[in-house]
């Protein structure tokens, strides 16, 4: 018997955490908390989970909508092991603990009693409980000793993994966030091409269809040479980023181009958290399968100019390349704090490569017209924005074709639609009931729980 239930509390990319209960194991996937919502309404809906009921937890990678709520969900979990890869475990390790300075700030800010939901001492507590499997091995889990698993790369970020458990002769697949195609340093996913039940997969951009024509390479080209128009006419050019991820990923897909003779050898200005994740990028360089193996971004000569202190602001002057966190210009983050200034002259190139939320700075800059005026920072005035803004399409997600057609393979008899907004997952539900007949396909709702085996 297979059952699954989402706590997600809506149909969205929020916060991801599934309970899987398969036979007499109990199994919790990914413990996110959701990026908009504020206290305990970022956390999932774990009040109907009773204390000590949970066999073992699985996290698919460090990103914070699938890791952030692990310390508050292994309170009440205080025995249950919590299986990752290796670099997942330091990258997580790293975003909670930031995460905890982010909710004390938000207290002070915001009087909101709810913060911080943890804290640095607890992360230190429930990390002990934290195990990464050998790659490639197969370990047991649940406490009847029936039900194991094994993880396989899923690309999308350094250390994610799509779990495949096994039990009573059932094979359940969670993609976690999956993308099939090479990125520049994150290899596409390996996951198994037959033999699977049960499959659980993410939706993020089943909303939207990719140009038919649209190649990595020619995108990275287009890049490069916008970046030059804007430094040849003495401007500077920001990329807001992702600290963990997007932010290795464009370094090194600039860094590639600069080698092509597509753009000038100068100095990539990074900061704050990003330089933390970019170490440990470096760390992990020759023990994962990856492109540009053994390659340390943090000590490739002329590569990347950090700031002298923690916080402090690089100095905006032109013909820069800023590659800063947070990718949507969140306050207090070096990319908002040097964006209130860069975006005022018309010399500079924003340049946006991922995800902004309709409601943060970013996407306020990005829906603006020229000349408005925005507000990023809440306790600054408005500024005018005269800098021009470009859009590159850099996913860590496959684009929606390319899931169809892994289902169309894998042919599982139940495909569970998860990790994507109402419109993503009811395209996902048309397309796949149309050209893979042979699987059930259904949208999970929030709450619950279903019987899908
Ligand atoms: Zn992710
Ligand atoms: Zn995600």
């Amino acid at each position: 018997m297979i059952k699954f239930q989402s706590l997600a509390r809506n149909v969205e990319i929020g916060a991801n955490s599934y309970l899987l209960t398969v036979g007499e194991s109990r199994i919790l996937l990914d413990a996110g908390m959701h990026p908009k919502q504020e206290g305990k309404n970022a956390l999932p809906e774990m009040e109907s989970i009773d204390y000590d009921s949970i066999d073992a937890a699985i996290l698919s990678h460090a990103h914070l909508d699938h890791s952030g709520a692990l310390p508050v969900l292994q309170r009440s979990q205080p025995d249950m092991p919590v299986f990752m890869s290796a670099p997942t475990k330091v990258l997580t390790e790293a975003l909670l603990h930031n995460s905890v300075n982010v909710m004390n700030y938000k207290r002070e800010q915001t009087e909101n009693t709810d913060y911080p939901l943890f804290t640095h001492r607890e992360i230190g507590k429930v990390s002990k409980k934290w195990h990464s499997p050998r790659q490639n091995e197969s370990f047991n889990i649940g406490r009847s000793g029936k039900t194991n698993c094994s993880f396989y790369e899923a690309g999308h970020v350094l250390g994610a993994v799509a779990p495949v458990i096994r039990s009573e002769g059932r094979n359940i697949l969670y993609s976690g966030d999956v993308h099939f195609e090479d990125q520049t340093i994150i290899k596409g996913a390996t996951l198994p091409q037959s033999g699977i039940d049960v499959l659980i997969l993410e939706s993020t951009r089943g909303g939207v269809a990719r140009p038919p024509d649209y190649s990595r390479q020619s995108e990275a080209r287009k890049l490069a040479s916008s970046i030059e128009e804007c430094l040849s006419a003495r401007g500077s050019v920001m990329m807001p980023l992702f600290a963990m991820g997007k932010t290795q990923e464009m370094i090194t897909l600039l860094h590639e181009q600069q080698n092509k003779g597509n753009l000038r050898n100068i100095p990539f200005h990074v900061g704050g958290l990003s330089i933390k994740m970019t170490g440990i990028y470096d760390r992990f360089t020759s023990r994962v399968r990856r492109n540009h193996k053994g390659m340390h971004m943090m000590r490739t000569k002329g590569l990347l100019t950090t700031p002298g202190k923690r916080g402090e602001l690089p100095i905006l002057n032109g013909g820069n390349i800023y590659a800063l966190s947070s990718g949507m210009m969140s306050e207090r983050t070096m990319s908002n704090r040097l964006g209130r200034h860069f975006i005022q002259n018309p010399r500079n190139l924003l340049v946006a490569v991922g995800y902004a939320d309709p409601e943060s700075p970013m996407a306020r800059i990005l829906n603006s017209m020229h000349g408005e005026n925005i507000q990023i920072d809440s306790r600054h005035d408005p500024v005018e924005r005269n800098c021009s803004m470009k859009t590159f399409d850099f996913s860590g997600h496959a684009p929606r074709e390319s899931l169809i057609e892994y289902v169309e393979k894998l042919k599982p008899e139940i495909t569970i639609l998860v990790h994507g907004d109402q419109p993503a997952v009811e395209w996902m539900h048309k397309e796949l009931n149309a050209r893979v007949p042979e699987t059930e396909v259904i949208i999970a709702t929030p709450g619950q729980e279903i019987q899908v085996g």
